[in-house]
């Protein structure tokens, strides 16, 4: 059966892009699909085999440029590969998403050309992962002011503290850490990212137990016992930590809402084809209901909408006119489409859209996530919100 959202992508990406998509399509099928159920039940990590295999299609090195080893992609193959791999399973999708989005993103932004050299090759080829260590046990969405520290002692600076859901953790060898370091300085400008090794002796991490979300994803808590690093591992500006994290989200957002559309498309074509097999009173398929048929449109309106948009968000992003509160409303926008609409398919399954082994249950977990991470909705709103109220904005500056 076509998937619905190929009719769209067909139509709003040219042929190059859309046989790239099909390619990571059609991975997603024959060698991520048949597993996902055991890896499920198994509470299993991506695995390392599927790991080397989506390294070996190149897709850990997507946006990155080939003088560095990547594909020479841009941003839009990297949420064409999210719709692509989230069909199946948003886990294993943020894997090499949220390598490239996430952690190797502010170092080829940011990066010294040391730094660029040092890491974007065996990142480009996923044989190893940086993660994005902005969120704390007291700081989500009050991230821009990080109990984190950095102290400049001597020509070095000691990062304590402790970051969390660390996305990658289990195979990361650094983690970009977002620390202050001017605690008398302008909130916005007196913090600093550094790249710091995960093998150095005071870096603890720890799996986060107990996540029923993004199962197969690694999540990772990272405790800082004293950590010294030199001024070689600064990435970006002192006090530019915030700029370096905010830019890097605005791209992070956007793949999320890739994730929401690639749930939302298994949704819709897993009901549609359902409301037309299963029937019900005088042996008549329940699809023929009224109700069934106007939550089987509404899924396809907000498929083309979110698609559309999307697409139209990442052309605005490759030409750095994607502004903090588009990228943050189509996230919000997809996710909370997707994620409600999820909840009204399973209602029109039935009973047996509780089985894991039906697929829904995982997209409306999944789903959770694309609402609260990288920004929770709530509280990207009031960021969204700033350009229609500008005078409570200045207010609340
Ligand atoms: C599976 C997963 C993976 C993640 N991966 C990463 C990662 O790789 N790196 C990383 O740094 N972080 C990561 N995160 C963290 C994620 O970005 C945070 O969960 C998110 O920023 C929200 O922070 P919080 O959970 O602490 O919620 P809190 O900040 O405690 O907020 C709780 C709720 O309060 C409300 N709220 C808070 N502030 C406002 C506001 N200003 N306006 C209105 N309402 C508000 C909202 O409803 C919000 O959901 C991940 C999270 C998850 C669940």
């Amino acid at each position: 059966m076509k998937r619905r959202i190929d009719t769209y992508l067909q139509k709003l990406i040219g042929e190059e892009r859309f046989d790239f998509y099909s390619h990571v399509r059609d991975f997603s099928d024959h060698e991520i699909a048949p597993h996902i159920l055991s890896w499920e039940r198994a509470h299993q990590l991506v695995p390392d085999d599927a790991i080397a295999k989506m390294a070996e299609m190149g897709l850990f090195g997507l946006p990155i440029p080939d003088e560095f080893g990547g594909q020479d992609g841009d941003h839009l193959d990297l949420v064409l590969m999210g719709m692509a791999l989230g069909y199946h399973s948003q886990s294993v999708a943020i894997t090499p998403g949220a390598a490239i989005s996430l952690g190797a993103k502010p170092i080829l932004l940011f990066g010294t050309d040391e730094m660029k050299k040092a890491h974007l090759p065996e990142l480009a080829a996923g044989k190893r992962m940086v993660v994005f260590g902005l969120s704390e046990p007291g700081r989500g969405s009050d991230a821009g002011n990080p109990e984190v520290v950095a102290v400049k002692q001597g020509d070095q600076w000691v990062i304590r503290g402790e970051k969390c859901w660390s996305t990658n953790a289990a195979w990361a060898s650094h983690v970009v850490v977002h620390a202050l370091t001017d605690p008398d300085g302008k909130p916005g400008k007196n913090t600093t990212c550094f790249l710091v090794p995960m093998n150095d002796p005071g870096v603890h991490y720890q799996e986060m137990a107990g996540k029923r979300v993004w199962e197969q994803s690694s999540t990772g808590s990272i405790v800082f016992d004293n950590v010294a690093v030199g001024e070689d591992s600064v990435v970006g500006e002192i006090g530019g930590g915030f700029k370096v994290m905010l830019t890097t989200l605005n791209g992070g957002r956007l793949f999320i809402g890739g994730l929401a559309m690639g749930s939302l498309a298994f949704a819709l074509d897993k009901c549609s084809q359902y409301a037309q097999e299963r029937v019900q009173f005088n042996d008549q398929a329940i699809g023929r209901f009224q109700r069934v048929q106007d939550v089987i449109l509404d899924m396809d309106i907000a498929l083309e909408q979110g698609v559309t948009w999307l697409i139209h968000c990442c052309n605005l992003y490759l030409e750095d006119r994607l502004d903090r509160e588009q990228a943050a409303k189509v996230k919000i926008e997809c996710s909370r489409r997707a994620s409600d609409l999820v909840v009204q398919a399973m209602e029109i399954c039935g009973g047996v859209a509780c089985l894991d082994e039906f697929g829904l249950i995982r997209h409306h977990n999944d789903l959770f996530v694309t609402r609260v991470g990288e920004g929770s909705n709530f509280a990207l709103k009031s960021q969204a919100t700033r350009p229609l109220l500008p005078e409570i904005a200045r207010i609340l500056q």
